[in-house]
């Protein structure tokens, strides 16, 4: 039997879903708090989803977006309401990477100019522009030369960021909570010194909300928490609850002058029946505020069960890093086999947490059981 090539498979086959569970092949159920990179925070087979997505099946599958669609039509309404401020301006694409690497284009068209400035540890995707801006050079050293005009400056540091931007700078690109390079939290003095620097220099300032946004860390957007206003955002990940799709949202100094972007899937009416839903249930049911409380019962909780057994447990919201004092690895392979719970890595020695983001306080309370025991001792 042959396999995928560029996964490598993990000993579970996962065979359905429902809510916070996942049920493996052999009927075992599992505690999913990694919510497969934060794509299903409705939960799995959650029922405004599918529903949407069953109705828009028997309507028209594909259509292409010069052609009006009310599926499409309905995400961009609702996602322009949603987005920060006056970045109301939405286009769709199929992927967090290429909502930033919109981003970027639209950026270097409306500013005319060329240099880029990301944060060290930052994670923005793998095509070859976004990959320009993420940090790990084991993600590019195979690839390179990627695109030029990228500078790296270190992460929630406000005097490099003004030190970097001048008046060549097309865009700084920067995460709210960095995700893969370990749940970084910057501080909101951080990103009002970003969008203050980036306002003065006429450089469009870019939030990849690809894994922050819909609810996340507490408020709709990460971004808000800040009262930062972007010019560009991007969100992906969990905007279909499993089906994908990403946004790049504008002002309209953006848009405007975006250039010549498209792509053929953009807005897909079932992708965007999928999106509609998700984003309307995570505004009625106030997600948000749950994920808040959640994620402060989990931290809270987290913190006083492990004390100085771990480094240190951060993040916002549902987005959690443990940084543990052995290789996160392990403990994640124990929590799988021994506790029927499924977890991330955030590098070598952080596990990160990003369930589902309805999940309520009895499974957070088992969710702190398990990483309790699994992070055993003190080394
Ligand atoms: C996952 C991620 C991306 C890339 O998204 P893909 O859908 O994998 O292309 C970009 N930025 C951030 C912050 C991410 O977490």
């Amino acid at each position: 039997m042959s396999g995928g090539f560029v996964f490598s498979e993990k000993p579970i086959t996962i065979e359905s879903g429902n809510g916070t569970t996942v049920v493996d092949d052999r009927g075992t159920e599992y505690l999913d708090l990694g919510a497969s990179y934060a794509c299903v925070p409705l939960g799995h087979g959650h029922p405004a989803v599918q529903s949407a997505v069953r109705d828009q099946l028997d309507r028209i599958t594909y259509v292409q977006a010069s052609y009006p669609n009310p599926a499409r039509t309905a995400l961009y309404e609702r996602l322009a309401e949603a987005g920060p401020g006056d970045a109301d301006n939405v286009w769709l694409c199929n992927s967090g990477t290429e909502a930033n690497e919109a981003a970027l284009k639209f950026a270097r068209s409306a500013t005319n100019s060329t240099k880029i400035v990301a944060t060290m540890q930052a994670f923005h995707g793998r095509t070859m522009g976004a990959l320009a801006t993420t940090w790990k050079d084991k993600y590019k050293k195979h690839y390179e030369p990627l695109i030029d005009g990228v500078e790296f400056v270190p992460y929630d540091d406000a005097d490099a960021m003004a030190e970097a931007v001048d008046p060549d700078t097309a865009a700084v690109i920067v995460e709210p909570v960095q995700g893969e390079g370990g749940i970084n939290p910057a501080s909101a003095a951080y990103l009002q010194a970003v969008r203050e620097v980036t306002a003065d220099n006429d450089a469009a300032m870019i939030v990849d909300e690809v894994q922050t946004g819909l609810g996340r860390t507490g408020s709709l957007w990460a971004i808000e928490q800040a009262e930062v206003v972007p010019d560009v955002l991007t969100t992906a990940k969990g905007l279909g609850n499993g089906f994908p799709i990403g946004a790049t949202l504008c002002r309209d100094w953006i848009a405007d002058d975006y250039g010549n972007h498209a792509s053929t899937f953009s807005g897909g009416p079932v992708i965007s029946a999928a999106a509609g839903a998700t984003v309307d249930t995570i505004v009625a049911d106030g997600i948000p505020d749950h994920a808040a409380t959640m994620g402060e019962r989990l931290r809270s909780g987290l913190r006083d069960r492990l004390g100085d057994r771990v480094r240190e447990v951060r993040g916002e919201g549902l987005m959690v890093g443990i940084e543990v004092k052995r290789n996160a690895n392990r403990i994640l392979k124990e929590l799988a086999i021994e506790h029927q719970v499924l977890a991330l890595p955030a590098g070598r020695t952080v596990v990160r947490l990003l369930p589902p983001l309805t999940i309520d306080e009895s499974e957070i309370d088992q969710a702190i059981d398990a990483l309790d025991s699994a992070i055993g001792g003190s080394s």
